[in-house]
């Protein structure tokens, strides 16, 4: 760039040498003598402001560049030795082998959740993930737990000193879901979303129960809708999922947020019900929990249990993918562990 005004040409030289000293480069933005030329500009006579305005904004965005340019620079630099902040002292060979993120692989949850996820788009359902920190209303009085309930101790869940709460099931987006899409079902829209999200529960570890896992909700309201499509959603879903033609039965069970309530089974899909491992030799599994949508959830998101109905259900991803594989112990997941990965990449 060349500068005409000898008071710019100056500054401009001396920011410019200056930079280059510079860790962090957007300093020179900053520089006392580039304040000092916008300062001069304002006591200037009124036809010298033009042209002196002009060149010190162009230095400026010069400067800008120059800035920018080197930040792009950084990007291309090694990344820091990751071992390095915890023990420098170690000797090279003995520090910790850190994978390249080049050679990483999709964690195989996150790969069945795309391929269930699918399947639900193609059935017409939109997806919303849930979060990992809520609070007591959604976690409890928005899905109709009464105040000391003894269903609230049934989840032992893990609280904020704030007093927040990290879910302990995805139905804690049913009333956000419901309320985002309520306005729809005026115009014979219905409400079809599924919410996957990871969960987190106070339990005894072991082979089957983890204190993190992933869930998907998932969530129907329209007009008449009955046992049946709830029934019919889940067994065209799990037969897409497994690729297999499969039975299903219901069970009644109890959960305050629907009514009726049931646990769904499937005949098994790795011993056409003739008894396996898998099935604790039942031939059934009995996989999720489901129900129709209680009327005092469809009322608290502002729907009028009179005229529409629905369903809900949650069910386990981590349960959903080990019985696919035939994965002996839920901790795999969470654990890091690579040679289990790397069977999944
Ligand atoms: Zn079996």
């Amino acid at each position: 760039m060349d500068y005409q005004n000898q008071k710019v040409i100056e500054v401009a030289e001396l920011l410019k040498s200056r930079i280059a000293t510079l860790d962090n480069k957007a300093e020179i933005l900053r520089a006392v003598e580039l304040k000092a030329l916008f300062e001069e500009l304002k006591v200037l006579p009124a036809d010298q402001r033009a042209a002196f305005g002009k060149e010190v904004n162009d230095l400026q965005n010069e400067l800008r560049e120059i800035v920018a340019g080197s930040s792009d620079k950084q990007a291309d630099l090694k990344p820091i030795d990751l071992t390095a902040p915890f023990d420098i002292n170690v000797a090279k060979n003995k520090r910790s082998n850190y994978l390249r993120s080049d050679q990483g692989s999709i964690h195989p949850l996150m790969r069945e959740l795309e391929t269930i996820l699918d399947i639900f788009y193609r059935m017409g359902f939109t997806a919303i993930e849930s979060r990992q920190l809520d609070d007591d209303y959604h976690m409890f009085s928005s899905l109709n737990f009464p105040e000391d309930h003894p269903a609230r101790d049934d989840y032992d869940t893990f609280m904020t000193t704030e007093g927040l709460i990290a879910p302990a099931q995805t139905s804690t987006m049913q009333n956000r879901i419901l309320r985002k899409y309520k306005d729809n079902l005026a115009n014979d829209i219905p409400i079809a979303a599924v919410i996957p999200g990871r969960v987190f529960r106070n339990e005894d570890l072991d082979a089957r129960h983890e204190h993190t896992f992933y869930q998907i909700e998932g969530v129907y309201v329209g007009k008449g809708i009955n046992v049946g499509n709830l029934i019919a959603t889940l067994k065209t879903f799990l037969q897409e999922y497994y690729k297999k033609d499969l039975e299903v039965k219901t069970q009644p069970y109890y959960f305050p947020f629907t009514e009726p309530s049931f646990e769904f089974a499937l005949s098994c899909p790795f011993c056409e019900k003739k008894g396996c491992n898998i099935c604790s030799q039942t031939g059934w599994i009995e996989l999720l929990g489901c129900g129709m949508i209680h009327p005092n959830v469809l009322k608290e998101a502002g729907i009028d249990p009179n005229i529409y109905t629905g369903f809900a259900w949650g069910v386990g991803l981590d349960r959903l993918a080990m019985m696919k594989y035939d994965i002996e112990d839920v901790r795999y997941f969470e654990s890091g562990r690579l040679d289990f990965l790397r069977q999944f990449s």
